[in-house]
């Protein structure tokens, strides 16, 4: 079956049934897939992690959340715990940051949000239905202390001040849709500059991109505007970066660091992850974790501190490598 199908397939499937299809293929191991034909320049296996930090901005317009301000302040509460568990085992992220959270606040002009960005047209894609009103209806035009779940200056601030290294990445101004389909490029251009100019506010350079949903597009407009590499879901969950037509860095996704209790349990959730890595030291291949802070709290306490140690522990034995998108896209750039 071809990949588009077969994810179609997939996501017709009701939730619990994707789940132990899921299981099925790790006990049988199609999963994690490897790319095994293809000659490593590595010395050993490296492992990636990216947040998709978005607090509410995600939710919006969503078919499957309801309350988008819950789930932003979910992301808020999880915060502290999640940057201490990566601070506490010296493990760096890139968190791809939407645009809005730097502000620590915003206010209407001419009842209207934000009346300098581009708006996207109407659009329904897998997760997002956005059919009437304006783009930035849900914006509460406030700042951090009123609305925390739409702005996040003090959790940046947090993350730039930690005793590691991580990465500021990008994952658009207002999580739109990138896809070609539903984004033209002066919106892409309007977003991404935005961004460019909020982060070096704080004196740091985007480079990496996470695309909101997946929604990948506008590649000539990322590179453009200066970015490098960006994260893609590619056929093999275990594999290499590769430069792309245009010259940017696709980094492979290899698999999501969230779940319940309902589907699998902690030992068999860490089982899954401890695959991934097996197979990125096996085979010198690059392992790219990702998770949403908003991560089910469940996960966070059972799952996420042994993944983490396990990650600490094949670092420290000198079996991986632990670098972060940008980190990782300079290796490929300088040994190009
Ligand atoms: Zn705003
Ligand atoms: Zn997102």
């Amino acid at each position: 079956m071809n990949r588009r199908l077969y994810t179609r397939f997939r996501n017709l499937m009701p939730d619990i049934y994707s789940k132990k299809l899921t299981g099925f293929l790790f006990q049988i191991k199609i999963k994690p897939r490897i790319n095994k034909s293809i000659k490593s320049p590595f010395e050993k296996g490296i492992i990636s992690f990216s947040a998709d930090f978005e607090m509410a901005w995600a939710f919006r317009f969503s078919k499957s959340i309801k309350n988008a301000t819950e789930m932003g302040l979910r992301e808020r509460e999880n915060f502290p715990e999640i940057l201490k568990l990566f601070n506490d085992y010296s493990i760096p992220v890139s968190w791809a940051t939407v645009g809005h959270l730097f502000l620590d606040q915003c206010k209407k002009e001419q009842e209207i949000a934000h009346p300098e960005m581009f708006r996207p047209a109407f659009f329904e894609n897998r997760n997002w239905h956005y059919k009437e009103g304006d783009w930035y209806d849900h914006d509460p035009c406030t700042d951090y202390t009123e609305d925390p779940a739409w702005y996040a200056p003090d959790l940046i601030d947090k993350i730039l001040e930690s005793p590691i290294k991580h990465e500021i990445a990008c994952h658009t101004f207002s999580h739109i849709d990138f896809s070609y389909n539903n984004c033209t490029p002066e919106l892409a251009k309007s977003e991404l500059e935005r961004c460019k100019k909020l982060a070096s506010n704080k004196r740091i350079t985007l480079k990496s991109m996470v695309f909101p949903g997946g929604t990948a597009g506008n590649y000539e407009v990322l590179k453009e505007a200066g970015f490098n590499s960006y994260r893609k879901p590619m056929h093999y969950d275990v594999d290499l970066p590769y430069k792309d037509k245009y010259g940017l860095i696709a980094i492979p996704s290899s698999s999501a660091m969230d779940g319940k209790p309902e589907y699998f349990s902690a030992q068999q959730y860490l089982k899954m992850a401890k695959s991934f890595i097996d197979s990125a030291i096996k085979h010198k291949l690059v392992c790219h974790f990702w998770f949403h802070p908003s991560m089910n709290p469940w996960y966070l306490k059972y799952v996420l501190p042994s993944v983490l140690k396990l990650v600490f522990d094949y670092r420290t034995n000198n079996e991986i490598e632990i670098l972060t998108m940008q980190s990782i896209a300079n290796r490929i750039l300088k040994n190009d």
